[in-house]
């Protein structure tokens, strides 16, 4: 039977920084092993985790790209579909039937991703193959970052103190990019080729080329602002990597790699742009780590158990009005619209409009984690999972609950002119001043009416919280 080294990849869809690419390649120069590069997509399974159409279609696009990147080094990729996780174990069935395999992945952390492995794993190895595991979703791999008595951080800020302190031990390392290799075409079986997507992502890049460049034009032009810039959604102060971080067209290494390269001194300084945006890079990272010591959390229950006896309220009309972006708050609406229209939203905004959800509305975050997941071009797992749990004060290192978000001040404070609301509100296209953030002072026949009182939404959240905590401390 022929060997074959099989890179099978998922979340790490990328040429450079690749461990996993590299290793297979590295191994098959030995062994004398045949290189191929799989992708398997898996609709069915991407519907259960309320995939978002947009980046179902960005992952399509990439691959597609990714397969004639890959020519020039003379890889042969595969790519096609294979409807659920149940359906992976067949395709690898059937390339076992042929081939002496090895496979090469990257780790993935996530419940139905775990069993998935699992039984491809037990697959390959009982046709005597290896499946080996990387762990390249972070620049530290989760349980690396420990504190002196052994244990997992909870909290972000001595995280990131040890995860620094380690980073500036070891130093940043990325792959370079693969040789060119030369192996005789492979006869591979009959598999349902990928299909296209729906489009959606056209707007947004797929090169790997044109990806890094965004990132390096980034790192050199706007970092530096980054700590002023970050919080105000009308500007365009933030990277907008999130989309190519979360199916990995880039890695989190080539960030930091060029960050230090860009910005010198400052790249770790607390106080400077760089030092701000290697500050969410290390969130990213540390909500991974959190997810992987705490496996409760991929079942979506809370990190902290108690918050799982508030008696959220769930009415859907109040839900529906959220997602729609027709709640009368106008900061709130436009943030719905946001990411309703384009897939993606500012990070300020996702902490005003989950806050709304959570602490206005008292509806079950998971419900909003859900929503989010089913719309954002970047939706990851845990990002999005730390990001609920912060905005419900249910998570590790959350916001307290007594700290409630009043959505009109917020507004004035981050949309001090009103642009961002006048891009996606029309409805309130010619109100200037201070008067947008709270437009009900006057009849207005076609913005909605606020659905709930702030004040009084506050007082009842507080009752909810005071309800379990009370239980708890009994
Ligand atoms: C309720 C909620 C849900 C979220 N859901 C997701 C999600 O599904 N996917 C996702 O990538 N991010 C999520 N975030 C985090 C953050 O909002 C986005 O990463 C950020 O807005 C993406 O824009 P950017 O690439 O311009 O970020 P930048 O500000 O340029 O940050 C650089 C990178 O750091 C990472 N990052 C930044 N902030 C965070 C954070 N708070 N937590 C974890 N990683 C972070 C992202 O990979 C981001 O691309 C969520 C935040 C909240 C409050």
């Amino acid at each position: 039977m022929q060997k074959l080294n099989l890179v099978w990849l998922r979340n790490d869809l990328r040429l450079l920084d690749n461990a996993v690419l590299c290793s297979a390649l590295k191994h098959a120069e030995k062994s004398g092993a045949a290189v191929l590069v799989l992708y398997i997509a898996t609709p069915e399974t991407w519907a259960l985790h309320d995939m978002a159409a947009i980046k179902q279609d960005l992952l399509r696009r990439r691959v597609v790209q990714l397969q004639q990147e890959l020519t020039e080094l003379a890889l042969p990729m595969l790519a096609i579909e294979g409807g659920s996780y149940q359906q992976v174990t067949e395709i690898f069935s059937t390339l076992c039937q042929q081939f002496e395999l090895n496979v090469f992945v990257q780790a993935e952390y996530e419940l139905r991703e775990q069993q998935r492995d699992s039984a491809v794993e037990h697959l390959v190895q009982q046709h005597n193959g290896q499946f080996i595991r990387f762990d390249t979703q972070c620049i530290m791999s989760p349980g690396d970052i420990k504190t002196q008595q052994g244990d997992i951080y909870k909290v972000f800020t001595p995280f990131k103190r040890t995860w620094l302190a380690k980073l500036r031990e070891e130093g940043v390392h990325c792959y370079g990019r693969p040789k060119k290799i030369s192996q005789p075409k492979l006869e591979l079986p009959d598999f349902l080729p990928l299909k296209d997507g729906d489009g959606s992502s056209a707007d947004w890049e797929v090169a790997e080329s044109g990806v890094l460049e965004l990132m390096r034009r980034f790192c050199r032009e706007k970092v530096a602002d980054y700590h002023q810039q970050r919080d105000f959604p009308a500007q365009d102060g933030t990277s907008r990597l999130s989309a190519y971080l979360a199916i990995g067209v880039i890695s989190a290494a080539q960030c930091v790699a060029r960050l230090q390269l860009e910005a010198g001194e400052a790249w770790s300084e607390d106080k400077s742009g760089a030092g701000v945006w290697l500050s969410e890079l290390i969130w990213r990272e540390f909500y991974k780590h959190i997810l992987v010591a705490y496996p409760q959390l991929i079942k979506h229950q809370p990190f902290q158990h108690e918050t799982a006896g508030i008696r959220w309220h769930n009415n859907k009309q109040l839900f529906d009005a959220w997602c729609n972006g027709n709640t009368g708050y106008p900061i709130v609406d436009a943030a719905m619209r946001q990411l309703n229209q384009t897939g993606w939203m500012h990070n300020r905004l996702r902490m005003i409009a989950a806050s709304f959800l959570v602490k206005d509305l008292h509806i079950d975050w998971r419900w909003g984690e859900r929503y989010f997941m089913s719309k954002l071009i970047d939706g990851d797992f845990a990002a999005n999972n730390g990001g609920w749990q912060w905005a419900a004060s249910t998570g590790t290192d959350a916001a307290p609950y007594f700290r409630i978000f009043n959505p009109v001040t917020q507004s004035e404070r981050f949309d001090p002119k009103g642009d961002f609301i006048r891009l996606y509100v029309p409805e309130l296209s010619k109100f200037t001043g201070k008067t947008i953030h709270w437009p009900h002072a006057q009849p207005l026949s076609a913005y909605p009416k606020p659905i709930v009182d702030h004040a009084v939404a506050r007082k009842q959240t507080l009752e909810l919280f005071a309800e379990v905590k009370k239980t708890h401390d009994n």
